[in-house]
């Protein structure tokens, strides 16, 4: 499998760490509500088909980025540095207010 590095270009799959789920949203850090907590930590959802998530490059440039592949046939449809996607996602939590 290869992913395409913003900023290397594509390198293959051992280049690089999976970071984890990129669709979960964590509850306000000083938060109390446990329910809350408990779904950030313990409920994960079993995708099949299109994925976001963060992928580091570690074996070259170091970039966090969110990817988006298909559980199924791991192809990849997209791939953006992650902090493109959190300073999009803030505009949008902003605005939501
Ligand atoms: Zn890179």
């Amino acid at each position: 499998m290869l992913i395409s590095c913003p900023y290397c270009g594509p390198r293959d799959l051992i280049e690089f760490s999976y970071q984890g789920d990129a669709n979960r949203t964590r509850p306000d850090r000083v938060s109390m509500d446990v329910p809350a907590w408990n779904t950030y930590i313990y409920d994960r959802v079993n995708t099949a088909g299109d994925h976001a998530e963060f992928w580091q490059h570690s074996g070259g440039c170091r970039m966090y980025m969110r990817v988006v592949r298909s559980t199924l046939t791991h192809a990849i449809t997209s791939v953006e540095p992650a902090r493109a996607h959190a300073s999009s996602a803030r505009r949008a939590k902003r605005t939501a207010r």
